[in-house]
């Protein structure tokens, strides 16, 4: 049986740990930690056109629980692998929902959904626990019809039954929050990178925080800012200021202070709720004022970059295309064009325009339509020659659907996907056509579909900034275009008919 806490800690004096973010292993024979480990995580779009409910949850296969929790990638992964470093960590997976159907396309999470997992959550930590600490994966945009802010709700359950261990939250940078989060949880920690390449890397210092504060030489308290600053995806990359600059300057405020974690969301634009917006957390060791005037200083520094963190100016459809073909024929191929508005993946304004003006040899990667895919598996096999209507359906900015007639290159399953079709048409373009929307972020699946990218002059990704990892920092691409074609995600966020935002939000408010 567990000893209780209290012995614990009088077993292990506060020398267990040294420095702010380095460990000493704890010593063998210690008394077991028990953690629970849940993920549920959704980023909302809250004006795409179709809900997430339990359908879309368990498209791909009901909640998973033990062991297959401790499998998943990312923030899981840090924390996991971190905790195997320390004798006497046993982590318990929780009962926890797959990613959903659609992803970031899906609308609303409906309150059926929300509390069944949510329930489900709670249910089964009581089940299977007691616990030293509890960890939550989330992302932070997600929105859930009734629930104003569902991963403070979420925190405030699982507080409610399990009183006063640890609760500890990873978070993605497009994370819509604010204090009733960090007023609920002991501490929060935020990716820095757009791309997301350090959830691990946040889930680790989870990890080791936590076991700090369970053993003693840790006490979390945190500060939370909202700067008053909303901002497109389209503009949060890392690699590029003033959202670098922002990473930047919290990286520095982690090394000046020993035991110092300066988190920032830049936030969701696409989920009308109330705490959209960037979001400032701040988390020191027992030092509320330290942790007050890092949060004030980087909101004051979010606030003094807003105008050039708000938006940036981008080629609408008929320029934008213009400019890639004009580059792709001064022979920087190949070009990536970055359909970055379209958030259900089912537009074809940039597919219409490549047509209208002549292009050849680009390849729309990708294009959500199940109809259209069931229509080619009906009517042909691979070899075929075909005539069907592509996208321009599944929401009001998506376009027209485009008649084409083409060769069937593949049909087969991808990935997650359990079919997948590619049509060549015209001069060498292709269509790639995924029953979903698919973010392509690498160039993985040209060469599992059988399409040689040295034959692409043009490639049109869904994704914003993601594309950035496998076209663009391996110095594939010669050249990007980042579109503001017509879409639910507009680069313009002024544009966007919020119900549930503040009013007074930079830029929507000009000060
Ligand atoms: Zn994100």
């Amino acid at each position: 049986m567990r000893r209780c806490l209290i012995m614990f800690a009088v077993a292990l004096p506060l020398v267990w740990s040294s420095g702010a973010h380095a460990l000493t292993p704890a010593p063998t024979g210690v008394r077991k930690v028990r953690i629970a480990v849940a993920t549920f995580s959704h980023e909302t779009c809250t004006f795409c056109p179709e809900p997430t409910g339990i359908p879309e949850w368990e498209y791909y296969g009901p909640p998973v629980r033990g062991p297959e929790v401790l499998k998943e990638r990312g923030y899981i992964a840090g924390f996991v692998a971190a905790a195997a470093e320390y004798d006497g960590v046993e982590l318990v997976g929780i009962l926890s929902p797959r990613d959903s159907k659609g992803g970031s396309s899906g609308s609303w999470v409906t309150r059926e959904a929300f509390e069944k997992y949510a329930g489900g959550i709670v249910d089964d930590i009581k089940q299977q626990g007691p616990f030293d600490g509890v960890y939550l994966a989330l992302h932070g945009a997600m929105a859930v019809t009734g629930v104003p802010k569902p991963e403070a709700e979420l925190v405030r359950r699982v507080r409610a039954a399990v009183g006063k261990i640890p609760i500890y939250v990873t978070l993605d940078l497009h994370a819509n929050e604010d204090s009733e989060l960090t007023d609920a949880a002991d501490a929060v920690f935020i990716i820095k990178r757009y791309p997301h390449y350090d959830e691990a890397l946040q889930g680790e210092r989870a990890l080791r925080v936590m076991l700090r504060q369970i053993r003693g030489s840790y006490r979390p308290t945190m500060a939370t800012r909202k700067p008053g600053v909303l901002t497109p995806s389209v503009v949060q990359g890392t690699g590029t200021s003033p959202a670098m600059e922002i990473m930047e300057r919290a990286r520095i405020w982690e090394e000046r202070r020993q035991d110092v974690y300066v988190s920032v969301a830049f936030g969701f634009a696409y989920a009308d709720v109330p705490d959209i917006g960037a979001t400032v957390m701040v988390l020191t060791n027992n030092d509320p004022g330290l942790a007050a005037r890092i949060a004030d200083d980087m909101s004051a520094f979010i606030w003094r970059k807003r105008e050039e963190f708000a938006g940036k100016k981008l080629p609408k459809t008929k320029e934008g295309v213009a400019l890639a073909i004009a580059a792709a024929k001064a022979g920087k191929t190949p070009v990536v064009i970055a359909d970055q508005a379209d958030r259900t993946g089912n537009s074809t304004h940039i597919l219409e325009e490549l047509i209208r003006q002549g292009a050849s040899s680009f390849c729309i990667a990708t294009i959500s339509d199940p109809r259209a895919i069931e229509e080619i598996k009906a009517k042909a096999n691979v070899g075929d020659t075909v005539t069907v209507s592509v996208g321009g359906y599944q929401d009001r900015f998506a376009g027209r659907p485009v008649r084409i007639t083409g060769r069937v290159e593949a049909l087969r399953a991808y990935e997650r996907f359990p079919i997948v079709a590619v049509l060549r048409f015209g001069g060498g373009n292709r269509v790639i056509l995924t029953p979903e929307l698919h973010q392509v972020t690498d160039p993985d699946i040209f060469a599992a579909l059988g399409i040689d990218l040295s034959t692409v002059d043009i490639i049109v990704l869904k994704s914003r900034v993601h594309f950035w990892r496998g076209f663009v920092e391996d110095g594939l691409a010669k050249a990007v275009f980042q579109v503001d074609a017509p879409g639910l995600g507009p680069a313009d966020v002024t544009t966007i008919p919020y119900r549930n935002a503040p009013k007074d939000l930079y830029p929507l408010v000009r000060r």
